[in-house]
């Protein structure tokens, strides 16, 4: 399958990581939106949080257990921001499920 982040999942194409562990890997977006902004992906492919379904959805858990080590390994004890856009109108260009970890500036609310 030709999915960019199935590729830096199996290290095909270089990132650089922040985590990983068996299910999920969490490295730095090439096109940073904060001083910090880390893509938390699964290592299978699921296409969008339009499909998560009871079989997959245990990855969504180990994707939030590793953004909680992550907050306390980089130190963001002033707070982060998770994002996961989905579809067209929802501005997603990857079509790998992941979510953006954003911290180390104010995050306004809601997003543009
Ligand atoms: P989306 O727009 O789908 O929500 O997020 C995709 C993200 O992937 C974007 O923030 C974009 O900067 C990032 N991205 C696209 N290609 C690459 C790449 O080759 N390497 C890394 N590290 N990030 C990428
Ligand atoms: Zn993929």
């Amino acid at each position: 399958m030709d999915c960019l982040f199935c590729k830096i999942a199996a290290g095909e194409i270089p990132s650089t990581k922040v985590f990983e562990n068996d299910d999920v890997l969490a490295f730095r977006d090439i096109d940073p939106q904060a001083p910090f902004h880390v893509i938390i992906i699964p290592k299978t492919h699921i296409a969008s949080a339009a499909e998560i379904t009871t079989e997959n959805s245990a990855l969504v858990a180990k994707i939030f257990e590793a953004a909680a080590a992550i907050a306390a390994e980089q130190k963001l004890e002033k707070g982060f921001g998770i994002v996961t856009n989905c579809g067209e109108e929802g501005g997603q260009t990857v079509g790998h499920l992941h979510f953006h970890m954003l911290a180390q500036r104010n995050l306004a609310w809601p997003p543009g």
